[in-house]
């Protein structure tokens, strides 16, 4: 387990972040350019020099601002993969991973070597030079590179980010099945929601230096806690509500022109704030919308339809409501049952999937 509690300051910008990772969990720190990501792994490393705090493996201090502690970085046996690879350019692949290895004559040294090779499909490339391989090769033999110091630690920053879709996906997997047999805390900064999704077993939401939100994956990306993070994860109905009824375990929230049911106790007369995902709002079928029990129907008015990439993205207009509904449809749906802009359409939003942001007084 390792602990940090890092500040750092610059000019115009200040780090402020305390969290920690378990040894065989994957950590995803997830937010927009600039919000101090790499700043935070620069601190970690010690390529950039920490103000003030700490940084613990299990119950050693590596590095303690207060008492002066400062293990050196060579000694503090962290594998950091960053978005473009530092491999010599004059050496062979090869070179590069046996580069500065003390036991690499040893048999399980090569056999692990061997082994890394193998699954990242570079076998074939060791006697090529980095100029010679692709840039998501190059990345593949960063990783190996790193894994091959036995890390106690491994930090990876935006490190798929330059490389374009299918081979981030791809090599996204790689690291998926091999980190599993690591044992190893792993860190990974990403901005890209679906990398940080599949690749982490916790999350961390970052803004202006500062630690948004935290959570398992999917509690943050499910039931967010905080609006700021629900609008990162690209949440786009947020609506401001006031709980005007409580029976049986369900509020009923005025949200300024419809009352929406909530499945959870909130004070009656409480001002809140309500989520819901574009892909929780669902389309009841014409021949439904009678026999449809639920709760949460509204009929409503297509004002925009705008494609994305896995299908639609419709805006309603529902009664007197100012914001307009936002909803997500796929390709097959809309194509089905013929839906058009301007026609009237009938929604469900469901009301199993609806956030309550009880902290209305958030900024947005
Ligand atoms: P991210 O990796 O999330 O995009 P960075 O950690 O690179 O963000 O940068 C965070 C902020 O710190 C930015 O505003 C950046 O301009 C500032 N910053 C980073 N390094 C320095 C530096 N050496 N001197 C001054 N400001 C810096
Ligand atoms: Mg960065």
């Amino acid at each position: 387990m390792y602990t940090f509690q890092l500040k750092k300051t610059y000019q115009a910008f200040a780090l402020h972040v305390s969290f920690s990772v378990a040894d065989d969990e994957t950590l995803v720190i997830l937010g927009p350019s600039g919000c101090g990501k790499s700043t935070l792994l620069n601190v970690i490393t010690g390529v950039v020099h920490l103000d003030e705090g700490s940084v613990k493996q299990d119950n050693t201090l590596l590095v303690d601002t207060k008492t002066n502690t400062h293990v050196p970085i060579h000694q503090r046996n962290i594998g950091y993969i960053q978005q473009k690879s530092n491999l010599f350019p004059h050496l062979t692949i090869f070179e590069n991973l046996i580069y500065g290895v003390k036991n690499r004559k040893s048999r399980a040294y090569r056999d692990e070597l061997e082994r890394l090779l193998t699954i990242f499909q570079l076998n074939e490339d060791v006697d090529k030079r980095p100029g010679e391989l692709s840039g998501g090769q190059q990345q593949r033999v960063s990783i190996i590179r790193a894994l091959m110091s036995r890390p106690s630690l491994l930090l990876f920053d935006e490190p798929f980010s330059a490389l374009d879709n299918p081979l981030r996906i791809a090599l996204r997997e790689q690291l998926i099945k091999i980190k599993q047999d690591l044992k190893v805390p792993i860190i990974f900064v990403t901005h890209d929601l679906e990398e940080g999704y599949d690749i982490g077993d916790r999350v961390i939401i970052m803004n202006e230096g500062h630690i948004v939100e935290e959570g398992t994956t999917s509690q943050i990306f499910n039931t967010p806690k905080q609006i700021k993070t629900a609008q990162f994860l690209g949440m786009k109905n947020i609506w401001d509500g006031r709980v005007i009824d409580y029976i049986d375990g369900v509020s009923c929230v005025d949200i300024h022109g419809i009352q929406l049911h909530v499945n959870q106790e909130i004070d009656v007369g409480k001002e809140i704030k309500l989520g819901i995902k574009s892909m929780d709002v669902l389309y009841v079928k014409k021949h439904r919308i009678e026999s449809d029990q639920r709760l949460n129907l509204f009929h409503g008015k297509i004002m925009d339809i705008k494609r994305t990439y896995n299908g639609f993205l419709l805006a309603i207009k529902v009664n007197d409501l100012s914001d307009h509904v936002f909803m997500n449809l796929p390709d097959y749906v809309v194509r089905t049952h013929g839906i058009y802009l301007h026609d009237r359409i009938t929604v469900c939003i469901n009301q199993e999937k609806i956030i309550v942001f009880e902290d209305r007084n958030e900024t947005l």
